[in-house]
C-alpha cells in the first residue's frame, strides 16, 4: 500500500495520543501513520515538532500540551530523564496499571486474536518504589574522585548518583560506602576507553528476609591496592555483611561480571526466601530483583497448576529451580530443565538445603530435554514455562501439543512473544483460560504475566 502522509519532517501539529510504545513514548495515529513522542501519555493533547518520518512510523517532540492526563505526575526522581532506567515515572501507579492491563490485553488479541480470555487487573506493589534487591553500578572518576551511579541515555558518560529510587535503600547506602573507602583507599576508576584502571561496577545484593548483605567489586585486575584495608574497612562498616566478592573481568566487553572470582571476605553465598523455600545466591546467581511481587507471581503459577499431589510437573526454563521448588511441595515429582549449567547447580543446591527430594534437574535446552523425556516415558500432568523474552522455541511448543499435559502455566515477561506461542498452543488444542498480569518492576513499562491453558476435551 502505497500513502503520502501529510506528516513532514520538522511540521509542527497537533495530535491526541491513544496510546504507549513498549519503552514508554506517546503514540499518536495522524490518519493511522503513528507517530511516537517521549514523554506524552495516552489521553492528551499536545502540539508536536515531527522530527523523523520513517516508512511505517515517525517521531516527533513534544511542545506544548494543551490537554494533560489526570494521571500525569511529576516524576519524583530528580535524575529520571537523564537515567533512562525507568519510563513510567511521569505516570502516577493507578495510571501503570491500567497502561500495563491494555498492553497485555491488545497483543493478546492483535498479535494472539484471542477471543474470550480473561485478563485480570494487574497485581501492583502497595509501595511501589525501593523494590531492587540487585544494584550494579558503573564506577568512573570526576576530579580525582570516585563516582558511579548509571550511564546517561544513549552515552557512555558515568553520572554519579547518591539514590535510585527502585533500589532498596539499604543497597544506595552500601554502594555510597564501598565508593568512599575505595577512593579513599587509592582504587582507580576503570577506564573503557583505555583499558585501564581498575574498579568496572559495584554490585551489591540485599536479602530482603534475611537483610544479609553481598558486596561483589568488580575489577580489570586481580590487584587492589591497600587490599587488607580496603576488606577490613568494608567489614566494619557494612551491617549484616555476610559476603564480600571480587570479580575479575579483565575483558573489553559490556558484559559486567568477568570468569574469576575469589572471596575477600566470608561466604560464596548469601541466603534469602521466597515464601517458605530459602535460596542460596552467589555473586553469579540469576536471582528474581522484585522478592516481594516474585512471590505474587509464583502464588499465582501455583493457583494455576492446580495440582493435588500426584502430579508429574515439567518446569521449563527453570533457572535456578524457584518454580520447581514452589510446586515440589504440591506435586509427586517435578522435573526441572535449563540452559545455564550453574544455574543447576544452584538449583540442586536449593533443592537440597530445602530438603525437597522429588525434584530431578537437567542442563539442556528445554525443546531438546523435554522431546528426549517424552521419548523415555517422562509425561508431565502441568507443564510451567518461563522463557525469556524471545518466548518458547517452537520445537517445544510442538513437543507440549503431542505430549498434553492437562493443564499449561505460562509465565512471562514478554506480552508480545507470550500471544505469539499462545495462538500456537491454541491451534493445538489448548484454551487460554485466565491471564494475570503482575507488576514485577513498578516505574518500567514492563510486564509480567501468569496464564493458565487447559487442555480441551
Ligand atoms: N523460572 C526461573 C527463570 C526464568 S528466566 C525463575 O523464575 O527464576 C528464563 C530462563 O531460561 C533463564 O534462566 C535462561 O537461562 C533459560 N533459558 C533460555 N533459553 C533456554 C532454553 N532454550 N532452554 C532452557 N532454558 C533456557
Amino acid at each position: 500500500m502505497s500513502k503520502t502522509f501529510s506528516v513532514q519532517k520538522n511540521d509542527y501539529i497537533d495530535v491526541e495520543f491513544v496510546d504507549l510504545t513498549h519503552d514508554g513514548a506517546g503514540v499518536a495515529k495522524i490518519e493511522g501513520y503513528p507517530l511516537f513522542v517521549a514523554g506524552a501519555l495516552p489521553g492528551e493533547k499536545a502540539k508536536v515538532k515531527v522530527i523523523k518520518v520513517g516508512k511505517s512510523y515517525g517521531f516527533g517532540r513534544l511542545i506544548e500540551l494543551y490537554e494533560k492526563s489526570p494521571y500525569r505526575i511529576d516524576a519524583p526522581c530528580p535524575i529520571y530523564k537523564e537515567c533512562g532506567g525507568c519510563q513510567l515515572q511521569h505516570l502516577s501507579y493507578d495510571g501503570q496499571m491500567i497502561a500495563k492491563e491494555k498492553q497485555v490485553r491488545d497483543v493478546l488479541t492483535r498479535i494472539g486474536k484471542l477471543e474470550n480470555v480473561h485478563v485480570h487487573p494487574v497485581l501492583g506493589m502497595k509501595e511501589p518504589w525501593r523494590y531492587r534487591n540487585k544494584a550494579q553500578v558503573p564506577i568512573g572518576e570526576h576530579e580525582g574522585g570516585l563516582i558511579g551511579g548509571f550511564y546517561q541515555q544513549r552515552t557512555h558518560q558515568i553520572i554519579d548518583m547518591e539514590a535510585c529510587l527502585i533500589q532498596q535503600e539499604k543497597n544506595d547506602e552500601v554502594v555510597q560506602i564501598v565508593k568512599e573507602i575505595c577512593g579513599r583507599n587509592g582504587v582507580r576508576a576503570y577506564d573503557e576507553t583505555s583499558h585501564k584502571g581498575s574498579l568496572r561496577h559495584i554490585m551489591v545484593r540485599h536479602g530482603l528476609v534475611t537483610e544479609e548483605v553481598m558486596v561483589v567489586l568488580v575489577t580489570r585486575t586481580s590487584e587492589l591496592p591497600n587490599r587488607k584495608k580496603i576488606i577490613s574497612e568494608i567489614v566494619e562498616r557494612i551491617k549484616g555483611l555476610k559476603s564480600l566478592v571480587l570479580n575479575v573481568n579483565s575483558k573489553k566487553t559490556n558484559v559486567i561480571m568477568g570468569d574469576e572470582t575469589q572471596i575477600l571476605w566470608g561466604e560464596d553465598v548469601i541466603y534469602d526466601y521466597i515464601g517458605e523455600i530459602k535460596f542460596a545466591i552467589s555473586s553469579r546467581s540469576f536471582y528474581q530483583v522484585n522478592p516481594e511481587q516474585t512471590k505474587v507471581l509464583y502464588d499465582k503459577a501455583l493457583e494455576y497448576a492446580d495440582l493435588n499431589g500426584t502430579e508429574t510437573v515439567i518446569d521449563a526454563y527453570c533457572g535456578i529451580g524457584t518454580i520447581s521448588l514452589f510446586l515440589a511441595k504440591k506435586a509427586r515429582k517435578v522435573y526441572g530443565v535449563e540452559i545455564v549449567p550453574e544455574a543447576i547447580e544452584d538449583a540442586k543446591r536449593n533443592a537440597a538445603l530445602n530438603g525437597i527430594d522429588n525434584v530431578e534437574f537437567a542442563v539442556g535446552k528445554a525443546e531438546m530435554v523435554i522431546p528426549r523425556w517424552y521419548e523415555k516415558g517422562v509425561k508431565a500432568d502441568v507443564l510451567v514455562v518461563d522463557p525469556p523474552r524471545k518466548g518458547c522455541d517452537e520445537a517445544l511448543l510442538q513437543t507440549i501439543v503431542a505430549m498434553k499435559p492437562r493443564k499449561v502455566v505460562y509465565v512471562s515477561c514478554n506480552p508480545a512473544t507470550l500471544a505469539r506461542d499462545l495462538r500456537i498452543l491454541e491451534d493445538g488444542g489448548y484454551k487460554a483460560v485466565e491471564v494475570q498480569p503482575v507488576d514485577m518492576f513498578p516505574q518500567t513499562m514492563h510486564v509480567e504475566a501468569v496464564v493458565q491453558l487447559v487442555l480441551k476435551m
